[in-house]
């Protein structure tokens, strides 16, 4: 159809096929489903058991250039590839992306399906509630933050500490009497709304809690670390552990406060037994995806779970693909991707499909900024070579930056209409020139699985050349040559500059023995540098590392580069304006 419709009235315009039949397409068995309603099902961790003897599929991840204003599709591509590897390829494949947060769902992004031809569906299931998930990490995450302030509040209210400490046995030498310093709590409260008024608050000022008031902060659920615990998990036995690990607080002796001491981690896992299982839904052209946690990409790794590749690579069998979104650029989602995600699955990708286009290139190369809800200056819609040209600097690092690890990148070019084929060319030959396997234009916004058939192609061709994969540093290495081999490699900083809060937190993770685990930095995705409006390709300068922070349930560290604001609010016209449902039809209006 052209022009091409809305993504809603794509989406809507598709009746998806039964999950019976999909579960069969794709060699579950029906007693390995959980239905949720008609499009999406749960499905059982056994899978990876009964499949165990199947050799896995090749393994694709889906990066971009630094992220601009105005999008570049790798969620898009991430679809129109797996609808052209799988509908018109006819190869077993399975994408896995992310649960999008209703925050920005209702906020200013809209949802995160994909779009043009190219979707999960149906739409308003993947971006509203989907089986529950963030729902179940808000009520786990929360009954954390009350056993902490619960718990302070008893031992300092409590007078019989003999009484006391029959009935709250705890784990670990020491800890009955844990003296926490009030400003040592490091967990937050979370929820899944934009409410920025939350950012910082007081709790327990009723007179019921007899002054034990203090400031506290509430996150976006996504942020919380049981998100990313949920993301990088293996097993249900593996859950139990990280989430017993989670450090909530320091006590005033410096020993790390777990969820494990507070006796609370058995009732997390509880809440998150079904959390666990990847939630199957489907593309536009009936190709299986997998939607199966959504950690924020700056405090967290920003990469969907470890469980649904696992079971998606053993479900398409040697021949068959499964695709991978990282979020953000390759400079944060694709380092995280490779030194988080795959040192803890131990799973090697085949192949980088590295996604730009001509508007987010021209930007780079020195375009003016954007104002939402105005049109778009006609640099970015008029042909502009020697802009473009200049903008490919960051295409070329981010080639560059996939190359370290020693896997073949392919540029998926996705082509907007008001590209010209000059622009495109130009692209794909200053790719190739840069080191990419290949860089292919690709259409699938507008044409669905048929425009993205030479990317497939291109990405099957790669899959098969030599992959020599290495991570980027060794864990065992101090922390901040950890961060510094990162900030050099990957951004092309000159060095890093630790700030007091660093110094010293360097010092007392290194002590609590939390030294030796993987780096997920913190920093802005708009600009390879920690300034957002450095564009292109940055040189000259020194990364500030303000602080540091550590998700050793997760299993990480990250350094705070600048401030992280870790909810978002709303902006003056919010999306959820023009979200309604037809009490007659019941169908959603207004989700882009
Ligand atoms: P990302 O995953 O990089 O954030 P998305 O895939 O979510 O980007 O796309 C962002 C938005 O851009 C979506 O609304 C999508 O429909 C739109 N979009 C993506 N590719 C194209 C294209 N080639 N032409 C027009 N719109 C596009």
């Amino acid at each position: 159809l052209k022009p091409v419709p809305s993504d809603i009235e794509i989406s809507r315009s598709c009746v998806p096929k039964p999950m019976d039949r999909l579960a069969r397409e794709v060699g579950l068995m029906l007693d390995e489903l959980e239905l949720y309603g008609k499009t999406k099902a749960k499905v059982q961790l056994s899978v990876i058991n009964r499949l165990q003897a199947q050799p896995d599929g090749k393994y694709v991840v889906v990066t971009g250039i630094t992220p601009t204003p105005l999008g570049e599709g790798k969620s898009t591509t991430t679809i129109g590839l797996v609808q052209a590897l799988g509908a018109h390829m006819k190869l077993n494949v399975f994408a896995c992306v992310r649960q999008p947060s209703q925050g920005p769902t209702f906020g200013i992004k809209g949802g995160a399906a994909g779009g043009g031809y190219s979707q999960v569906i149906p739409m308003e299931e993947f971006n509203l509630h989907l089986t529950g998930d963030i729902h179940a990490i808000t009520a786990a995450n929360n009954l954390v933050a009350a056993a902490i302030d619960a718990r302070m509040f008893h031992e300092a209210t409590q007078t019989d500490k003999a009484l006391y400490n029959r009935l709250v046995p705890v784990s670990g030498e020491g800890r009955m009497s844990l003296h926490w310093s009030l400003y040592s709590v490091t967990w937050n409260r979370v929820l899944d709304t934009n409410d920025r008024f939350l950012r910082k608050i007081t709790i327990g000022q009723s007179p019921t809690e007899k002054g034990h008031s203090r400031e506290a902060q509430f996150s976006i659920t996504v942020a919380s670390e049981i998100m990313a615990v949920l993301a990088l998990t293996s097993s249900l036995e593996d859950m139990r552990q990280r989430l017993a690990k989670m450090v909530v607080a320091t006590s005033r002796s410096g020993q790390p406060i777990t969820t494990e001491d507070l006796g609370v981690s058995g009732a997390l896992t509880v809440l998150m037994r079904d959390a666990i299982k990847p939630n199957l839904m489907q593309t536009l052209e009936g190709t299986p995806v997998f939607v199966h946690a959504g950690p924020f990409a700056n405090i967290a790794h920003g990469n969907s779970s470890i469980l649904a590749d696992k079971i998606a690579l053993k479900l398409v069998g040697p021949e068959g693909f499964v695709v991978t979104e990282a979020g953000f650029g390759a400079d944060i989602g694709m380092e995280k991707f490779f030194n988080i995600k795959c040192r803890y699955s131990g799973l090697r990708p085949h192949v980088v499909v590295l996604v730009a286009t001509v508007r987010a290139l021209k930007m780079h190369g020195g375009g003016p900024t954007v104002t939402a809800g105005m049109p778009l200056p006609k640099e970015y819609v008029e042909e502009n070579l020697e802009l473009l040209e200049k903008g490919c600097s960051n295409m070329r690092k981010q080639v560059e930056n996939a190359r370290h690890f020693g896997v073949p990148v392919v540029v998926a070019v996705n082509a907007f209409k008001t590209d010209t084929e000059s622009e495109l060319d130009l692209i794909c030959s200053l790719a190739k020139a840069a080191g990419a396997f290949d860089a292919v234009r690709c259409s699938h916004w507008a044409e669905g699985g048929a425009g993205a058939v030479a990317l497939g192609r291109a990405v099957q061709r790669a899959s098969e050349a030599p992959s020599n994969f290495k991570f980027l540093y060794d864990v065992e290495l101090p922390i901040a040559d950890k961060i510094r081999i990162i900030a050099q490699k990957i951004y092309g900083a000159d060095d890093i500059e630790l700030l007091p809060d660093a110094k010293h937190k360097v010092e007392l993770y290194t002590k609590q023995g939390f030294g030796n685990l993987p780096i997920c930095m913190a920093k802005t995705h708009l600009s390879l540098s920690h300034e957002a409006d450095k564009k292109g390709v940055p040189t000259g300068f020194v990364l500030p590392i303000r602080d540091i922070r550590a998700s050793v349930g997760a299993g990480f560290l990250y350094p705070l580069v600048g401030t992280m604001p870790t909810i978002p609010g709303l902006p003056t016209r919010p999306c959820f304006h023009d979200i309604d449902l037809d009490p007659e039809t019941e169908q959603v209006n207004g989700l882009f």
